[in-house]
């Protein structure tokens, strides 16, 4: 049975870049292309041309990928000729594949917001993509505000789409551009408009304002639409776009969708989804979502004893799509909750598989919990586990010891008269026979720590240059009389992986020590450096 073709849209680098918090650089824009690209979208929107400085100069050169590089832009003004307009002739100008212009479709914004009538706003869409068509661009039209437009006027909302379509363009795009569309209403509209218009040349961008933007992206495909807008990670303008990174894996893995439609992202492409995912948010220097559907580091994870027994005989019982598939990874928590399957599960995850009988696993278990008890949090930390288990069980290698530590922080008046704070740190290491003592600055106390720590590990420095410290969390805890620091410390490398480690005391500089230790030993031993 041939299967029909769905396309991908992405705008992070558009639509995305609008999110608070959110500034791309060039270079950052360009490796979240390349990335798309890779991931197999078939339109890359990439930015406005004109807008900004960034965006110029992206689109001022050939970008060679295999999407469709698409530039963004408003139809020509109200009262101007297309050639008469100075955004439109910029727009025209950008070395893009694909132009996409943004018209009202509401008629009441086209009167209160344009101040101009509906007739010379048709005329304006017409005449644009007219321009774009002329100069062989592929053009789309999003039609700004489509669902409450067609809510308020239906005739005039269809027409505006129809103009587009009729002129030439690829697709008209139906907006939810305040996200505020609810799935049966999406569908219900798509519906009509799909007796007006091919669903083959329709497309669908949803917000997320009321948490649907996947499922109203849902409700339009199964009405007709054949093109998706959406951005990595749900990124996007106040609670964010449609998220491709949820969309993807449940067009390719859902029967409903995979049986119906093809998606030009490969299956290898899919296992490397969650990967994706983590990489923008490290370009973005955020942590990762642990709860985010598919991709997150608790997607797949199980707590209770009783259902951790069964999984080890039937995994796939359990899970609603292979987490391999899209680059994840079954986990089973150990915590004080947990009994010993949970615990042999994770040890046979680990590579280091132990007889249910082995006296071993008792004294594993029970200093799992006793630590739990003073407030480590191994279900979070699953490198910090994984040193745990293989102290107890087998060993880690003995790689080096730190003799010592100095950390300092000086609060002083700098030349400027300026109140600054400068930390820094010293640390004593002895690598076999040797001793090494690093100093360095940082931005405040662990960061000096960590600095100093890995600036010199003699024989061991080549296997963590590509460590990074991703995240850091600290929380305070009340544990018996005393409060104390338990330091969450998320570290990635060179190949992508990630890995959790963790520290526990009344002193904060002892507590991340701890976690960076462990960070640096996962990292070693992970990538076998020799004892
Ligand atoms: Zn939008």
């Amino acid at each position: 049975m041939t299967r029909e073709r769905l396309y991908l849209f992405d705008t992070t680098l558009r639509d995305g870049a609008q999110t608070n918090g959110v500034d791309f650089t060039l270079a950052d824009k360009l490796t979240i292309a390349r990335m798309l690209d890779e991931l197999g979208v078939d339109y890359v929107e990439a930015g406005y041309p004109g807008a900004n400085p960034i965006d110029t100069s992206f689109f001022a050169e050939k970008r060679p990928m295999r999407a469709r590089l698409t530039a963004f832009g408003m139809t020509r003004r109200p009262g101007r000729s297309a050639a008469n307009d100075p955004g439109l002739t910029a727009l025209l100008q950008a070395q893009a594949d694909a132009i996409c212009f943004v018209a009202k479709s509401w008629d009441y914004h086209v009167r209160v917001a344009l101040e101009t009538t509906e007739e010379e706003n048709l005329a304006s869409i017409r005449d644009s993509v007219r321009a774009a068509k002329a100069k062989g661009r592929e053009v789309l039209l999003d039609c700004e505000h489509f669902f409450d437009g067609y809510k308020a006027n239906p005739q005039y909302a269809l027409a505006c789409a129809k103009v587009a379509y009729e002129e030439g363009a690829r697709w008209a795009v139906l907006c939810d551009t305040n996200g505020g569309a609810l799935p049966h209403e999406v569908e219900q509209i798509v519906a009509d408009v799909c007796r007006a218009i091919p669903g083959d040349h329709i497309g669908i961008h949803a917000h997320n304002d009321t948490e649907q933007a996947v499922a109203n992206t849902f409700a339009a495909v199964r009405a007709g639409v054949r093109q998706i807008q959406g951005t990595l990670n749900g990124l996007g303008e106040r609670c964010g776009n449609a998220n491709l990174v949820s969309i993807i894996p449940t067009l390719k893995l859902k029967p409903e969708y995979s049986q119906r439609f093809e998606i030009g992202v490969s299956d290898e492409a899919l296992a490397r989804l969650a990967r994706f995912s983590h990489a923008l948010d490290d370009l973005l220097n955020r942590a990762a979502d642990r709860h985010a559907p598919y991709v997150g580091e608790s997607a797949f994870v199980t707590k209770a004893g009783i259902h951790a027994s069964a999984m080890m005989k039937d995994p796939a019982a359990y899970d609603h799509v292979a987490p391999e598939r899209v680059g994840n990874r079954r986990k089973i928590l150990v915590s004080d909750q947990a009994g010993r399957s949970n615990l042999l599960a994770e040890l046979d995850r680990i590579g280091f598989p132990v007889e249910k009988t082995d006296p071993r696993l008792s004294r594993l278990l029970d200093e799992v919990k006793e630590r739990e008890a003073i407030g480590y949090a191994y279900e979070a930390a699953d490198a910090s586990f994984e040193l745990l288990a293989r102290r107890l069980l087998g060993k880690v290698p003995h790689y080096f010891d730190v003799e010592k530590f100095d950390v300092n922080v000086e609060q002083r008046i700098n030349a400027k008269g300026e109140q600054v704070s400068v930390s820094q740190a010293v640390v004593k290491v002895k690598v076999g026979d040797d001793i090494m003592i690093s100093a360095a600055e940082g931005n405040g106390p662990v960061n000096a720590l960590d600095l100093a720590l890995r600036k010199d590990l003699g024989k061991y420095q080549s296997y963590i240059t590509g460590l990074e410290l991703t995240d850091y969390r600290v929380r305070i805890l009340n544990a018996g009389t005393e409060a104390v620091t338990r330091v969450l410390i998320e570290s990635a490398d060179e190949s992508g992986e990630h890995w959790t480690t963790v520290g526990v005391s009344a002193n904060i500089i002892d507590a991340s020590f701890q976690a960076l230790m462990d960070s640096i030993v996962y990292k070693l031993m992970k990538s076998g450096a020799p004892v």
